[in-house]
This record gives structure tokens, C-alpha cells and sequence, in this order.
């Protein structure tokens, strides 16, 4: 797995990614890297959050909806989109297309399941979008989205398997070596692969010898499972605290599976109690409050007993979309030993 000799970027360049950055300028925050005065104690290393939980959507996500509207914004002249983009998400995908688009001047129809709580619509119809319930899966929500695509010319805005999406959460990768020019690792929460796909394409671009690390659930690991097996493979979905990284790669990958595998050193997955004693970890000592997914390489640091004494290190704090409900039940398996 390691790319050490290989020229970084499958289907995203750094250019592509400088591009993004400059579509994205206005739209998306450019997001603080701070530095961990207990962690960086805690662990005898320099170690510094990256904290897209403070964008506009509570997530990265937003970075890349955005570069992908704009793009074709620019590709095709906005008239071309007037009949609107879609996708089929209720989680920080959603919500990013939904914000994206109305700040672009773009129609957005967000396709959910009818078993998606009112409350989760509501969140979505704030952001400007127009939701449509539809059967009772994300298969079926996913399957009108197709229809919107094929029969009423909308265009799809996929979560992670893009180009444009992987270069637009690439930029996080240039703002990292900009505030932290001698960066040696970055951890990076994995899932469909634009996240760690784009970043570290950036990351491998500036800085070659920078170690890129990806981290998964315990169950449910797709890229990584894919990646071990040599081609995208399906997996199950299970209920986990980092609800955010489940999910599939897709059979027909076309993009983020070569591109993951091109830039991503090593790897490691994570338990369900290690990743709430990170959710915990940070509400208490860092006064940050994170989804599962977003503190997956605190959980691997110390699941794993990772060894990164006296290294300067980043991670990225992906996303908040977390209920209360699922905080306290990260807080009762923290405590409960
Ligand atoms: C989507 C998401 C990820 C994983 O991103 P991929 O591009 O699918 O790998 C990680 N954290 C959060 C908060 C997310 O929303």
C-alpha cells in the first residue's frame, strides 16, 4: 500500500486541486489548525486538529460540493444547471449540496428515505434545498436520484466519487502544509476514499515524505476491504458511533479507489469504544464537540498504541453531525469499562 515511488494524484493534480481551492475562496471557511496542548502532551509529539467541524454544514463535505458546482458552473454557464443538481444523502453530503447549490444559485432536490426523521428534513430544507421522500431505504432515495437524472436532467452530485469532490476536500491538504509547513503525518478518517484521496494527493504532492494514514471502523471497512481484495468489494453496513464513514465504495469506483491506494501509507480500524472515548476526549479536554468519524486517529493513536513520540502531526476534525442522543451513548460505552 505504500506510494512512496509513485507520482501521487490518479485523476487528481495538485493544479486541480489549487483550482478548487480558488472556486471554493468565499464559499467554504478556511478552517483554523490549532495545536493540542494535551494531546501533544499526552502523546510526547506536536499535534494539531484540523477543525472542519467549524463550516458553514458542521463538515468537509461542504468543500467539495461546492468545487464540483462551481466547476460546472464555469464548464457549462449556469443555465445549464437550471434544472438543478441532486443526491441522495441525509448526513453532511446532504446538507453540503443543499448549502452549495443555494449559494450558487442552483435548484438542489435531496432524496431521502421516508424513514428519515422530520427533524433531519427539516435541517435539510433549512439549508435552501427541496427534500424528496421517497421508499424506505437509501437504495430506493438513491434510485430516485437516478430517475431526477435521467428523466428531468438534474445533475448528480456524487458524495465521494469524483474528481472535482475529491480535489475540492483536497484543499485541506494545502491549507495543512501552509499552516504547518513540516508536517510528518496527518490521520485521516477513510470511508469512500475523496477525503483521504484528495488530501493526500496534495499532502504527497508538496511533501512526498509525509506519512499518510487512513483509519476505519472495525466492521464495515470498504476501501480498506477493496483494497485488500484488489478491486472495489461490497460490504455490510453496521450501526456504528462513526455513522459517517459506513457505507460502501461502489462496485464501479472510478475514481477514489485508485486514488486511495495511490497515496495512503497505512491504515488502521477502530473500535466502537475507542472512538467514544475520543468523542469524550475531545468535549472535555479540547472543548469540541465531534461526530465518531471525525476523531477516528485520536481513537487509532491510542487503540493502537501508535508510536509518534516527538513528530509533528495532524488530524482532521471531519465533521459534528452528531445528535445528543448519540453523544450519550458515546458517553455511557466511554465510561462503562
Ligand atoms: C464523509 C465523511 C468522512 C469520510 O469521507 P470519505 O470521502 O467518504 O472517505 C469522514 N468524516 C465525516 C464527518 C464525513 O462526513
Amino acid at each position: 500500500m505504500t506510494a512512496q515511488d509513485t507520482t501521487p494524484g490518479h485523476g487528481v493534480s495538485l493544479a486541480q486541486i489549487y483550482r478548487a481551492r480558488r472556486r471554493i475562496e468565499g464559499q467554504v471557511c478556511r478552517t483554523p489548525l490549532i495545536r493540542s496542548q494535551v494531546l501533544s502532551e499526552r502523546f510526547d509529539a506536536d499535534i494539531h486538529l484540523k477543525l472542519e467541524t467549524l463550516q458553514p454544514t458542521g463538515a468537509f463535505k461542504l468543500r467539495g460540493a461546492t468545487n464540483m458546482i462551481a466547476a460546472l458552473i464555469e464548464q457549462r454557464g449556469q443555465q445549464a444547471l437550471a434544472a438543478g443538481v441532486t443526491t441522495a444523502s441525509t448526513g453532511n453530503h446532504g446538507r453540503a449540496v443543499a448549502y452549495a447549490a443555494s449559494r450558487l444559485g442552483v435548484p438542489a432536490v435531496i432524496c431521502v428515505s421516508r424513514l428519515v426523521p422530520d427533524n433531519k428534513v427539516a435541517a435539510i430544507e433549512a439549508l435552501g434545498a427541496t427534500v424528496k421522500r421517497v421508499g424506505v431505504s437509501q437504495d430506493e432515495a438513491f434510485e430516485e436520484a437516478a430517475r431526477l437524472v435521467n428523466e428531468e436532467g438534474m445533475t448528480l452530485i456524487p458524495p465521494f466519487d469524483d474528481a472535482l469532490i475529491a480535489a475540492g476536500q483536497g484543499t485541506i491538504g494545502i491549507e495543512l502544509l501552509e499552516d504547518q509547513p513540516e508536517l510528518d503525518r496527518v490521520f485521516i478518517g477513510l470511508s469512500g476514499g475523496g477525503l483521504l484521496g484528495g488530501v493526500g494527493a496534495a499532502l504527497k504532492s508538496i511533501r512526498p515524505q509525509l506519512q499518510v494514514t487512513g483509519v476505519s471502523l472495525s466492521a464495515g471497512a470498504a476501501m480498506f476491504e477493496s483494497l485488500e481484495a484488489g478491486k472495489p468489494v461490497a460490504v455490510d453496513e453496521v450501526e456504528s458511533l462513526g455513522d459517517s464513514l459506513g457505507g460502501g465504495i461502489g462496485l464501479d469506483n472510478h475514481c477514489t479507489f485508485a486514488l486511495v491506494r495511490e497515496v495512503m501509507d497505512d491504515h488502521y480500524q477502530v473500535s466502537e469504544k475507542a472512538i467514544a472515548e475520543a468523542m469524550v476526549n475531545m468535549l472535555q479536554h479540547e472543548k469540541i464537540l465531534v461526530e465518531g468519524a471525525a476523531v477516528v486517529g485520536l481513537a487509532a493513536i491510542t487503540e493502537h498504541a501508535i508510536d509518534i513520540r516527538g513528530q509533528r502531526i495532524a488530524l482532521v476534525i471531519s465533521g459534528n453531525g452528531v445528535a445528543l442522543e448519540t453523544f450519550d451513548r458515546a458517553r455511557q460505552l466511554a465510561t462503562d469499562l
